[in-house]
């Protein structure tokens, strides 16, 4: 490093705004509230998208685009406020205010579908080529599909109407029933105690096997007691899911989920093949995970448990920078350059200091186009991956900084591609540093493999339970045993022996929350899908080297205007709707794997 890194732990955010309190930020809002309001009440009188129509709906485009910036612009700085200041009163109106705001701006999106709904193909042609749309070709494409599966605007009025009785409210019922749920903790040394069930997640994390197996026996317990209502709400989201998508001409249960990632059926069919194929490899990383307890396999409750590794010494915050700095730089110079500068103009949060939320998250304007990364260190190798992480994002929207905001909003599976990339930026510049201390290697050694098991295999299971039970439930209700059956079957064949004889659970289907969402069916799939892309793009720069990386900035400048298996295709090459693409992703942990695997008697004296 040439000259020292600007160390400073809090951020600057008067890219946004000069002050909270001076006259701009309120005189921002109001125009805003204003054009919204304007623009809304212009778009809805006018007739759907003709000759006649074809300009002004193109005017709709661009305004609509401009307003969602400036929203973003305005969420963005408030969400860095509310974040940095928890107990600040005012930040938390101006979220609540906002949301207002936001529910506005949607209403102008409907008008939008309602333009392009029954439009003729040719003429969504000629807007797409209209003078200032280019580049929002995929967003116009993505409005008319998901035009074309509404009922009329009646009927889905009707529908969102009897949704906050019905839909939303089984969603309710499940948050109000587990908020207010308690279970009887056994404790190893006799005492008996009765805890939220909010708290029943931690001790499942807990070192104490006994801890870990007292918490979920004794949960269980109360979620077999209120299997009747669970089943009730889970059946109850699922049918009028099913009669919505029949009324709507959705073909498949799977479909909106689908469209929501922006990926094919095939690709996830190629994707879940693969894993069933190779889930030897996640499985080895459980029964190394039980080796290191004294298990041959694990359970259930043994998942969230901590790799029993000596902890890597402390790295102050200097330290933290200076490490993401030198590994990015050595291997990818334009994110070290980015990393420097993001430090340099005060864009990282990191201070430890009361009052703030917790977790980490990356932001930004798409009118600035800068970006902020949000963070409380606390002097941990954890915290270090977790900020290269934060700066992966940074440095995806700073890669689309040329990009028109409309074709910048990616789908969940392409979100944690550039994350998930500098994570292991960090983690492979670290392992090549010489004199790294055992322990340090094992810790490293172990953010690349230890995720496997939760990507690859209880995801894999969350899915091919819910999958079979909306197959099911199409021809009615699903009954409680039946929903015991269905959540342990996918449980046993995709864990296969890792999983302990009994160490399935049954109330899996009850306990999670992610079944219950109303708004949201198939909620987990896109995470392992984002972790394996991101290995074989990692694997393929390792390959490469860095003729890789021109390529790879083209991928994510591609995320918010393709589908997956098109930016994919384009940019690098590969066709993610084979197997074999994510086998190869699978089995680049091997190797980090059997180094782990080779370091860990040393270090724990395991026999
Ligand atoms: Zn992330």
């Amino acid at each position: 490093m040439s000259s020292p890194l600007n160390v400073a732990r809090t951020w600057d955010l008067s890219g946004y705004f000069p002050r909270f309190d001076g006259p701009e930020f309120p005189a921002f809002k109001t125009a805003l509230r204003q054009d919204v309001a304007r623009r809304l009440k212009h778009a809805s009188l006018l007739d759907p998208l003709s000759e006649l129509t074809l300009t002004a709906w193109r005017d709709e485009i661009s305004a609509f685009e401009d307003l969602a910036t400036r929203l973003g612009h305005l969420s963005s700085y408030v969400g860095c406020l509310a974040a940095a200041d928890a107990a600040a009163e005012a930040y938390r109106a101006e979220e609540a205010a906002l949301a207002s705001v936001s529910a506005e701006l949607e209403k102008l999106r409907g008008e939008l579908l309602r333009a392009v709904n029954h439009a003729p193909d040719a003429l969504l042609a000629r807007l797409e080529q209209a003078p200032g749309l280019a580049g929002a070709e995929f967003f116009i494409r993505r409005l008319r599909h998901e035009a074309g599966l509404r009922m009329s605007t009646a009927e889905e009025t009707l529908a969102a109407d009897l949704n906050i009785d019905g839909l939303h409210a089984w969603s309710r019922l499940y948050d109000t029933l587990t908020g207010k749920m308690t279970f009887e903790m056994n404790w190893p040394d006799g005492r008996r105690e009765s805890l939220p069930m909010s708290q029943r997640r931690s001790l499942m994390a807990n070192p104490d096997r006994a801890v870990r197996q007292a918490a979920f026996t004794g949960g269980n317990r109360v979620w077999a007691a209120q299997e009747d209502t669970l089943a009730a709400a889970l059946n109850g989201i699922a049918g009028t899911r099913h009669t919505l998508n029949r009324r709507r001409g959705v073909g498949h249960f799977l479909e909106g989920s689908l469209f929501d990632a922006a990926v094919s059926r095939r690709t996830i069919d190629a994707l879940f093949t693969a894993i069933h194929t190779h889930a030897a490899l996640p499985r080895r990383v459980l029964r190394l995970m039980g080796r290191l307890q004294g298990t041959e396999g694990v359970a259930w409750y043994d998942q969230e448990a901590p790799m029993r590794l000596p902890s890597p010494p402390p790295v102050d915050w200097e330290q933290a920078c200076g490490l993401v700095a030198r590994s990015f730089a050595e291997h990818y110079p334009a994110m070290g350059d980015y990393f420097e500068d993001m430090l340099v103009q005060r864009w990282v949060e990191s201070e430890k200091r009361p009052n703030k939320r917790p977790g980490a998250f990356c932001t930004g304007s798409e009118l600035t186009r800068e970006q902020r990364v949000y963070q409380t260190y606390n002097d941990t190798m954890n915290d270090v991956v977790t900020l290269a992480h934060e700066v992966g994002h940074a440095f995806h929207s700073h890669v689309l900084r040329t990009t028109r905001p409309l074709a910048t909003n990616y789908p969940m599976t392409l979100a944690e591609t550039a994350s998930n990339f500098g994570e292991m930026l960090l983690i492979h510049g670290l392992l090549r540093e010489p004199g790294l201390a055992p322990a340090q290697r094992a810790f490293l050694l172990n953010c690349e493999v230890g995720r496997a098991p939760s990507y690859l295999l209880d995801i894999t299971a969350r899915y091919e339970f819910e999958r079979a039970f909306y197959e099911e439930r199409t021809a009615g209700e699903v009954s409680v045993s039946r929903l015991r059956s269905l959540m342990t079957e996918a449980q046993r064949k995709v864990y296969g022996d890792a999983l302990e004889v009994g160490g399935e659970d049954p109330y899996f289907w009850a306990s999670k929350l992610h079944f219950y969402i109303s708004g949201l069916s198939f909620y987990n799939y896109p995470y392992t899908f984002g972790y394996l892309l991101s290995h074989a793009l990692f694997a393929q720069f390792r390959r490469e080297g860095t003729d890789f990386l021109p390529r790879y900035e083209a991928f994510l400048r591609r995320t918010g205007s393709a589908t997956c298996e098109d930016a994919v295709r384009e940019t690098l090459g590969r066709d993610i709707t084979q197997p074999e693409f994510w086998a190869e992703a699978i089995h680049s942990i091997e190797h980090p794997l059997k180094e782990l695997e080779a370091l860990l008697p040393s270090l724990v004296g395991t026999k």
